[in-house]
């Protein structure tokens, strides 16, 4: 049957999108592989608060597992910088009762989310998308909003759009029966531990927590068992999940006749962080708005619909643009470089200056952060002493500082 919108996948992404769209008083479809949404689960599900605020989600004790107020950095050498907020600042979630509940506000807004429905195909007439295709069904459509997330197996069927770029390999465990430092995250650093990333430890109660790292190279699964004998001695843990880290920041291009891209699919997560809930999610608010003019004006053609990459990237370019800068210079610090800058940073009494900063700083608008660290004079000699001037100096010319 006819629709006049459809979103491919029950991921955060999708289910903002129809419930933009739905609000607007589109008539939309959702659909989803899997039988039950938010399953499975692979995310670390840190949220922060004020992006929840962003997405006009209500922070709910349906999904909040636990409050996080700052995080503890070890470098390479086990030399560790601690960082506390007066506040909190971010929600761990459980991602799957978060993706359920987002389902929820999608259907009371008017949405329509079929599980179990996978779409094998986009279909295309006359040069323009026209509808998905299933095993064994077709819906014809005015206009796909694809959020497939990472794997992003319809559009790169597609060859229209540049594929992802700088993928990592990430992996998630759950521990229990930990010491932990309670609403505290660590983050641990280091090659051979998490080449191009780090390590993580979310305490997702008083004595359990969700454990990860993500990786440019080696296995995965093998370097995490390393890091939580590291971490905890001998300790049971899950299943590893395992799914792709995107690192590389947003693809070239968004939209095309008949069709937008949102979340994962289109690389929209902090490059920082690989973080994609926040920033993915009010990307694809605006695919729902911009589909949802079109639906309006009649008009599903790309000139039209190139609004929508001009919205997000007008709203978070910049964001996108910092981060894979920040995140490109730190993977190129090699571990002695990074012991050094860590070390130099926990005797520098700069505790109140990086407080103060995360205090303030945004979470998921990290660009001013960053601008503000590279403006600071204890900083930056902190980082010029360690990381060397010339280094430093090609930083801050790219900051335009
Ligand atoms: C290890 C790890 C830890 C992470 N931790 C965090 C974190 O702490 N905070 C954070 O913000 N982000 C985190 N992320 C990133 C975050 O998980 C993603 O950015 C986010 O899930 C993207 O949402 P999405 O809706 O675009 O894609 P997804 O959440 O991947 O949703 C896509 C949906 O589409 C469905 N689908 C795919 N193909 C089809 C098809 N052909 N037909 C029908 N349905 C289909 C899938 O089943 C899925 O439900 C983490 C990622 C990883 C791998």
């Amino acid at each position: 049957m006819r629709t006049e919108a459809v979103v491919v996948g029950a991921g955060p992404a999708g289910l903002l999108a129809a419930r933009e769209l739905a609000r607007r008083g589109v008539e939309v479809r959702v659909f989803e592989e899997h039988a039950v949404i938010g399953e499975p689960n692979h995310c670390a599900g840190i949220l922060s608060v004020e992006g929840l605020k962003r997405l006009q989600v209500e922070p709910s004790q349906d999904f909040i597992q636990h409050e996080i107020k700052g995080g503890t950095v070890y470098s390479p050498d086990g030399t560790t910088i601690q960082i506390t907020s007066s506040r909190t600042r971010a929600y761990i979630v459980d991602r799957a009762v978060f993706d359920r509940y987002l389902a929820d506000i999608a259907r009371r807004e008017g949405a329509s989310i079929e599980i179990g429905r996978r779409i094998e195909e986009l279909t295309v007439q006359d040069g323009r998308i026209s509808g998905v295709a299933g095993k064994d069904f077709t819906v014809p459509t005015d206009i796909v909003i694809d959020c497939e997330g990472a794997g992003g197996f319809l559009v790169r069927r597609l060859k229209i759009f540049r594929p992802l770029e700088e993928i990592l390999v990430g992996v998630n465990v759950e521990v229990s029966g930990v010491d932990l430092e309670p609403h505290m995250v660590e983050v641990w650093l280091g090659e051979e531990l998490a080449s191009g990333f780090f390590g993580w430890v979310v305490p997702t109660g008083e004595r359990t927590a969700r454990c990860g790292l993500a990786c440019s190279s080696g296995d995965a699964r093998e370097r995490l068992r390393t890091f939580l004998r590291r971490r905890f001695g001998e300790v049971e843990f899950t299943e590893p999940l395992m799914w792709p880290v995107l690192t590389g920041g947003p693809v070239g291009r968004t939209f095309s006749d008949g069709l937008l891209l949102a979340g994962d699919v289109a690389g929209q997560t902090k490059p920082t962080t690989g973080g994609g809930v926040i920033l993915g999610g009010l990307c694809a608010i605006d695919a729902g708005r911009i589909a949802a003019e079109a639906v309006e004006e009649g008009d599903f053609s790309s000139s039209f619909l190139s609004r929508y990459e001009k919205s997000w990237r007008d709203a978070l370019g910049n964001e996108f643009s910092a981060m894979l800068t920040a995140r490109r210079f730190v993977n190129k610090i090699k571990d002695r470089r990074m012991d050094r800058l860590i070390n130099a940073l926990k005797h520098a009494g700069l505790e109140d200056t990086l407080e103060r900063m995360v205090d303030q700083g945004d979470m998921d608008m990290q660009r001013e952060v960053i601008r503000s660290a590279l403006k600071h004079p204890g900083l930056l000699k902190v980082l010029a002493g360690s990381l060397g001037r010339l280094v430093l100096g090609e930083l801050r010319a790219i900051f335009n500082l």
